[in-house]
């Protein structure tokens, strides 16, 4: 691990002073506890500052600025790409203490959350109001919503319901320079000006540090139906989730896993399946119970048409539950196969989800390295899992050249590099191959506009220093 230079006495003392002595810690401790992701990506931070205000965000800022100390806002840090990682050392400024549920308006049907509220909790003190937040990121017991506005999260739902951005009506935000903006408006429609408030959107906490985010709320669904559907290959299964779109359904949820996550999930759960399916899709339709039960018995026959091994038909909420702890068990599951899991997040077409599907066994034979692939197929977006030993240099080389192939096979498919774990540290090196050199250009103005100093989360999205 890298160890940055502490800060030295007379900047402690001055962050201090702003950010409240009790809220500033810099033993190893703590600064190992704020040096990680989910990617396993590490660097030290010289202090660490949490439980603070949005006004001490402001004053720290402006502080930051002037003097050049970067800081890197985190949630839960569950983030996939290096987002909340403190790149060259600095200031972790951890905002999960930030955590009150400021307003329920069923009226509006809108929630006014701090940034540090857990995503399944404000659903869950939603749901006294007949409402839930739709966008569901399977690590929504634990990611903050401030992390799934940064990162623009995805979710199992993201087929029907969209992802967080569509759920954002407006921010508080602490900009670089220690101003404070809200943007965006609770209404329904808004047209005035640029729009900045979907611009942060998905920034990944390069542009500005929310700290107070007004959400659209949705009336929970009066029924739903669960089934898992077991396939013969991995080709038959992707075909069968395109002839369900393709039949204009649409289901709440259209999950895909391939035949290394489904033993991965076997052996961590202890479920069986059956041993001769090569895939598996899990799907939930939601909305009246009439046209539930319309679309599943429709989803049943398509599936028997694509000649699935078996589909399991949920009866209960409880039978539905274990199906998707099934699902959920996924990602936990593959880090027991290998040391690293590196978890890449191609998103394609739809129509084009079985030739995607068909090219991982491809991308498994030429590198000769595990790789188990699940994902929301309902909106085209594969996580494709390179299971590794870090310390095995020529096997971690593979898994390098067989990620920029699924890149390149991604782009070719007139697809994206990532659907919705962003770019962070971890695929900047890709960005101008898909965006070319005239965005990302458009993107570090952007970036220098907000941020002069480079001051806020340095070292993210493309690599770039101001001159
Ligand atoms: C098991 C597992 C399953 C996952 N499943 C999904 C999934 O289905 N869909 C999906 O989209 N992602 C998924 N993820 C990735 C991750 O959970 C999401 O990106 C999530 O939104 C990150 O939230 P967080 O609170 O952990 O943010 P962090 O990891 O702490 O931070 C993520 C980024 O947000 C920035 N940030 C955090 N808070 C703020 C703030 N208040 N203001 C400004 N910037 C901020 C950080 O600087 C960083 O760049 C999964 C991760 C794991 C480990």
């Amino acid at each position: 691990m890298c160890v940055g230079m502490p800060l030295d006495n007379k900047q402690l003392q001055d962050l201090r002073r702003i950010a409240g002595r009790d809220n500033v810690r810099d033993s190893i401790e703590e600064r190992l506890l704020h040096a990680y992701d989910g990617t396993r990506e590490e660097r030290l931070p010289d202090a660490v500052v949490r439980g603070v205000s949005t006004e001490q965000i402001a004053a720290i800022m402006r502080w930051a600025n002037e003097t050049r100390i970067s800081i890197y806002p985190r949630g839960a840090a569950t983030g996939l790409s290096g987002g909340s990682v403190p790149a060259e050392g600095g200031i972790a400024l951890a905002l999960a203490g930030m955590n009150r549920i400021v307003e329920i308006d069923p009226g509006n049907l809108t929630a006014v959350t701090e940034p540090g509220v857990v995503n399944a909790d404000l659903s869950r003190a939603a749901s006294g109001y007949g409402l839930f937040f739709p966008p569901d990121p399977a690590s929504m017991t634990v990611a903050t919503i401030g992390g799934n506005v940064a990162e623009n999260a995805g979710g199992l739902r993201g087929a029907k319901y969209g992802v967080t951005r569509d759920w954002i009506l407006a921010l508080e935000v602490v900009l670089p320079t220690g101003d404070v903006i809200q943007t965006g408006a609770r209404t329904m429609k808004n047209v005035v000006g640029y729009d900045i408030m979907h611009l942060l959107v998905g920034s990944e906490g390069t542009l500005g540090i929310f700290t107070k985010i007004t959400a659209r709320l949705h009336p929970i669904p009066p029924a739903r139906r669960t089934l898992l559907a077991f396939c013969r290959t991995a080709r038959d299964a992707a075909q069968a989730a395109k002839e369900i779109i393709a039949a204009k359904i649409v289901p709440a949820v259209l999950e895909y896993m391939d035949r290394v996550t489904m033993i991965a999930i076997e052996n961590y759960t202890k479920t069986a399946f059956p041993s001769e399916a090569e895939a598996a899709l899990l799907i939930e339709v939601d909305g009246p119970e009439q046209t539930v039960a319309d679309e599943a018995r429709r989803i049943e026959e398509l599936l028997t048409r694509q000649s699935v091994i078996s589909t399991e038909v949920a009866g209960s909420e409880e039978a539905a539950e274990r199906l998707w702890d099934a699902r959920r068990a996924a990602a936990p599951a593959l880090t027991t196969i290998a040391p690293l899991r590196i978890s890449e997040d191609v998103c394609v077409p739809r129509a084009d989800l079985p030739e995607m599907c068909e090219y991982i066994p491809v991308l498994r034979g030429e590198f000769g390295i595990e790789i188990a692939a699940f994902g929301h197929v309902g909106d085209g977006n594969l996580h494709v899992n390179m299971l590794i030993d870090p310390h095995d240099q020529p096997q971690a080389d593979r898994a390098h050249a067989a990620i920029e192939k699924l890149f390149d096979k991604a782009i070719a498919l007139g697809g994206t590099i990532s659907g919705e774990h962003g770019i962070g540290t971890q695929k900047a090196w890709y960005v101008e191959r898909q965006l070319g050199p005239v965005q990302v250009e458009l993107m570090k103005s952007i970036k220098r506009a907000f941020d002069p100093n480079n001051v806020l989360n340095p070292h993210k999205m493309f690599l770039w220093r101001p001159e």
